[in-house]
C-alpha cells in the first residue's frame, strides 16, 4: 500500500478545513455564548446558528479523524479496520482516506 499518497490526502484536507476558516473553536463557542440568549426566540435565527454549528462540529470530527488518521500512518496500522482488524479496501481509503472502519463494520455501526 502506498500510505504516502493518502497521507498527501489527509493534510490537504486539512489544510482546506483549516485554510477556508471551516473551523475555529474559541470563536465559535464565543460566538455561541454571545448570541444564544438574544436568538432564544428566533426560531430562524436559531435555526441558522444551529446549522453553522453543526457544520462546525463536522469539521471538527474529520479534523479529528484526519490526525488520527496521519498517527496510524505513522505507527504503520492505516487502511486495518478498527473494529475486525481487516484491511480496508482502497476504494474506500480513496473516497474517505480518514475512515477508521471498512464498509462491512460501518453498515453496522448505523444499522
Ligand atoms: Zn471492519
Amino acid at each position: 500500500m502506498d500510505v504516502h499518497a493518502y497521507k498527501d490526502a489527509l493534510l490537504k484536507k486539512r489544510g482546506e478545513i483549516l485554510g477556508t476558516g471551516g473551523i475555529k473553536p474559541l470563536q465559535a463557542s464565543m460566538e455561541n455564548n454571545t448570541r444564544q440568549g438574544d436568538m432564544a426566540d428566533q426560531a430562524s435565527g436559531n435555526n441558522e446558528v444551529h446549522i453553522q454549528l453543526k457544520l462546525k462540529q463536522t469539521d471538527a470530527k474529520i479534523l479529528q479523524a484526519i490526525e488520527d488518521a496521519l498517527e496510524r500512518i505513522k505507527k504503520g496500522t492505516y487502511g486495518v479496520c478498527r473494529d475486525c482488524g481487516e484491511p480496508i479496501a482502497t476504494a474506500r481509503l480513496n473516497a474517505i482516506p480518514w475512515t477508521r472502519v471498512c464498509i462491512a463494520c460501518k453498515e453496522k455501526q448505523s444499522s
